[in-house]
């Protein structure tokens, strides 16, 4: 059995808090961790009991939705909200911070940004990050914690209801569905997994 990285298991937790978003725009989640402790968490969203992007529309100034708390700094305001030092804690997000959420992270003590994805990564932001002696690093999600695996799986299924329906033989339908299957084989519980 394969034991879940560190690095795995945190990232993947951001990506299901992203599934919690409520901006249409973006879907982030954020984890600040410490001592590979999950302290607090964050996803992109309007102030708590505000109406919400998803039922009323983004509100857009400039190109930028500005309904929203990115999640991380929703993330630091749940620290700063109970009490909990962020001071050498790490943080993973789903996406590169922005320019804002990058000042915000400096300033809280955070020591490393794990990432999953480059978004408009800002030359400042970048620098800013270095300047502070503040990590960032890359981590590429693994398959098997894809929040769309079952997405893809329904449209596999779909795929060989056409099939059967058309002039492939029963052999090759077959032989598809094995290899459908077998994509995801590793994951057994993946199958409900993103239903979390
Ligand atoms: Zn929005
Ligand atoms: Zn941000």
């Amino acid at each position: 059995m394969n034991r879940i990285s560190w690095d795995q298991y945190f990232m993947a937790q951001s990506h299901l808090l992203a599934l919690r978003s409520t901006c249409e725009r973006l879907a982030v989640g954020a984890t600040v961790v410490r001592d590979k402790r999950m302290i607090a968490g964050g996803y992109n969203g309007s102030v708590s009991g505000g109406v919400h992007c998803i039922d009323e529309g983004c509100y857009v100034i400039d190109g930028h939705c500005v309904r929203t708390i990115h999640a991380e700094m929703n993330a630091l305001l749940q620290c700063s909200k109970f009490g909990v030092a962020t001071e050498g804690a790490e943080i993973y997000v789903t996406h590169f911070p922005c320019l804002h959420c990058c000042k915000a992270l400096i300033q809280a003590g955070i020591q490393t940004v794990y990432y999953a994805k480059d978004y408009k990564n800002h030359p400042y932001a970048i620098e800013l990050f270095r300047d502070a002696g503040v990590q960032t690093v890359k981590v590429e999600v693994e398959e098997s914690f894809d929040p769309r695996s079952l997405e893809k799986l329904e449209y596999i299924n779909g795929l060989i209801e056409r099939l059967s329906n058309a002039r492939s033989s029963q052999e090759e339908i077959k032989r598809l569905k094995e290899e459908a299957m077998n994509l995801f084989s590793s994951t057994p519980s993946q199958a409900n997994g993103p239903r979390l």
